[in-house]
């Protein structure tokens, strides 16, 4: 086989050797290629560095010299000082620690070093207190005339080696890499070509062209997973017929006429979208995100049945047992007396009922089916599926939501997303990019913000039991969260849910009937509590983040959170949205387990902003996006430089490009052809695209 130079092992390269060639093997390099891709994750520019004799007084300047004078004595006090005195061939400025002596163990006469600090002059000789220093390799420096690339490191590797040796294979091979975008699109797409970029960035001759370098790696990191999933929505769009799913103003008021209150203007527009959605017979494939409580599941219900009306079957799945059983009494309620025949489909029937509830799906005898994600997805066969709505949480992602569509059914069932908290718009773009997205930017008349304040002291703490008690006594009910079921090592806040259940009986909240509820409760358990808790019998509910969605009790408006600053933002907002759901006010009370500053900040957030909205867009900026989608593993997005908060501006241009590419039929051309390999690639299997030539 014909193998491209790029594959050549890195081990043969002068100056690596069978040694490096295992260190760097650590970093995942093996190959040429994966060295030049082994980017670097900072610029370091030494162009500004001065010599002694350039220094101006008073203001912050690295300057460079060579050691030639290394002293540690003790001084008044019994304090130590430590004193460096560089050369830069015209001058000598001296460095001062005060009791720092570890400073003279990292330079060693001889060395090149970098000073930074505010320098002085003193009778006539330039110095300067506490400079951060740094060694460096002077032709290290010359080689790079001053921008030195910093990359990951691990040992056995020094900076100046990896620098040394990713220069030199950017000057034998970058002519080899494979550009995937084609020459007569640089222009177009505002970038330039992918072999200026890998030596702008390994080798920058200024810090333009590193930045003109670097934006063009993080453009086809992003145009590639664009592209990923523009290909995997056309291919959707392409794949199924669906059946078609018309309303007509008497299905419509008919379906109205189960709601008891007129739908918001948001909910209006959402109806709107999906029902011409429906109306036609390539699959819906939608994402409907609305803040805590703006009433997503009328919405739902209203796609349901008119699915229903029009004799087909429709599917709500859910994330979690509890959630399905939530919804599931949300709609019993909403359909009580209607001829729907419906069922929710548990992890918890029996065999026999199960057996008989499956026929009867597959039959067709039931047309409205609720039930957890795993649950539908593993053995459900339906008659003829027309809908299927996907409760999301976010917690399954980008990748796995093609389920519905790929099996090679004749006919695909549309599909509604929900979220259940709005996502930053540059992460809708990517974790929902395949999606049309419909936003319901209202509530429901009548909802007053929640009132949250964040607690750190005691006296405070007391206070707001105190509170908590007298609202409770007067009729209203209270969630307490915490963020674990088991004690840690803290005390007092710090407990586990059944210790803080404990001590509230016994002592602020005592003769107060409490419930406890946590995901080691089996199902019925659980069930039992968060009935109990919604009748009334218990007036407060401990409980872990079980309550976190869903969960819908109006008369309970008040919510103590136990250590909050372990919450993401989003998710202590979807907490108290539980609370702001009746005509009373709600309070939520956000505790601090231990006094941090960035902490204080941003929970401060939830103190300022009322709408999901903005809460979600600030945790994003503070926390970045694995936060705010809760949880980390399934958050992550296979993106290799693109940074999501950063790369915001792009990543819309970019978005649009991938859309237009596919929707002229470009990316089907000839010249497209690498760029598709390359999506093939990363994407194929990750995205299950349809093999492309
Ligand atoms: P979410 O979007 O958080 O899922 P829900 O669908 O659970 O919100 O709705 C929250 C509450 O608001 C429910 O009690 C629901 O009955 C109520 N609700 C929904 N739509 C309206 C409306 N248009 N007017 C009044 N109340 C509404
Ligand atoms: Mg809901």
């Amino acid at each position: 086989m014909d193998e491209s130079p790029l594959q050549t092992q890195v081990r043969f390269l002068p100056g690596v050797g069978p040694v490096r060639a295992e260190s760097l093997q650590r970093l995942g390099i093996e190959t040429v290629e994966d060295l030049l891709w082994h980017l670097p994750r900072d610029l370091v520019d030494l162009t500004e560095v001065r010599r002694v004799g350039e220094l101006e007084p008073d203001i912050l300047q690295t300057v460079r010299g060579e050691v030639v004078e290394l002293d540690d004595r003790r001084i008044r006090g019994g304090r130590r000082m430590a004193s460096v005195v560089i050369d830069s061939g015209d001058e000598f400025l001296k460095a001062t620690w005060f009791n720092q002596s570890w400073v003279l163990g990292k330079v060693r006469h001889g060395d090149a070093v970098l000073f930074s600090g505010k320098p002085k002059r003193r009778a006539g000789r330039w110095e300067m207190t506490h400079p951060r220093i740094q060694v460096i390799d002077a032709d290290d420096l010359e080689a790079h005339g001053g921008l030195l690339p910093k990359y990951p490191l691990t040992d056995g590797v020094t900076m100046e080696v990896m620098r040394r040796v990713t220069r030199d294979a950017v000057d034998r091979f970058v002519e080899h890499v494979e550009d995937p975008i084609p020459e007569t699109w640089w222009e177009r797409f505002g970038v330039v070509g992918l072999h200026e970029a890998l030596a702008g960035v390994h080798r920058p001759e200024s810090v333009d062209d590193y930045i003109a370098a670097r934006r063009r790696l993080i453009f086809d990191d992003l145009l590639e997973f664009l592209l990923g999933l523009a290909l995997r929505r056309r291919a959707w769009r392409e794949a199924g017929r669906s059946p078609r799913l018309p309303v007509s103003a008497k299905i419509d008021s008919r379906i109205r006429r189960r709601f008891p209150f007129e739908l918001t203007g948001g909910q209006e527009r959402a109806v709107g979208e999906i029902v011409a959605d429906l109306d036609d017979d390539h699959a819906m494939h939608r994402l409907l995100q609305a803040d805590v409580g703006a009433g997503k599941t009328a919405v739902a219900l209203y796609a349901m049945l008119v699915a229903i009306a029009a004799e087909h079957q429709a599917v709500l799945m859910a994330p979690t047992e509890l959630l399905a059983r939530q919804h599931w009494q949300t709609i019993e309620g909403l359909l009580e007396g209607s001829r729907v025949d419906r069922v929710l489909l548990t992890g918890h029937l029996s065999a026999a009922a199960r057996r008989e509830t499956l026929q009867r799906i597959a039959a067709g005898d039931i047309q409205l089916i609720i039930g957890t994600h795993a649950v539908i997805q593993q053995d459900v066969e339906f008659a003829s599926l027309g809908l299927a709505v996907i409760d999301e949480q976010h917690k399954f992602g980008v990748i796995q939501r093609s389920r519905f569509t790929d099996e090679d059914r004749e006919v695909s069932p549309h599909v509604l997303v929900m979220t259940a908290t709005p996502i930053p718009r540059s992460l809708c773009l990517t974790q929902f990019g395949d999606l049309d997205v419909t936003t319901i930017d209202d509530l429901p008349p009548g909802r007053q913000p929640v009132v949250t304040s964040v607690i750190w002291d005691d006296a405070t703490r007391q206070k707001a039991w105190g509170f908590v008690r007298e609202q409770v006594t007067a009729g209203r009910q209270a969630f307490v969260v915490c963020p674990r079921i088991d004690a840690g090592e803290e005390t007092g806040e710090g407990m586990g849910v059944e210790q803080t259940w404990q001590r509230l009986g016994e002592n602020e909240l005592a003769g107060i009937s409490i419930g406890l509820v946590h995901g080691r409760l089996d199902i019925d358990e659980k069930a039992a509590a968060m009935q109990d808790f919604r009748d009334g019998r218990t007036r407060v509910l401990v409980a872990t983040t079980v309550v976190e969605v869903g969960v819908d009790v109006p008369n309970a408006t008040l919510m103590v959170v136990h250590q909050a600053e372990r919450f993401g933002l989003s998710q202590l907002h979807q907490l108290r949205g539980r609370i702001g759901r009746g005509s009373y006010q709600g309070y939520c009370f956000l505790m601090a387990g231990r006094q941090d500053e960035t902490a204080a900040v941003r929970l401060e957030v939830l103190d300022q902003h009322a709408d999901g909205f903005s809460v979600a867009e600030a945790d994003f900026l503070l926390r970045g996006p694995g936060d705010v989608l809760g949880v980390r593993q399934h958050g992550e997005l296979p993106l290799r430089v693109a940074d999501l908060v950063k790369d915001r501006e792009l990543l819309e241009e970019t978005r649009a490009i991938a859309f237009d590419l596919v929707r002229t039929g470009e990316v089907d051309g000839d010249e497209a052809g690498p760029l598709r390999r390359r999506v093939q690639e990363r994407f194929g299997e990750l995205m299950e695209l349809p093999q492309t030539g």
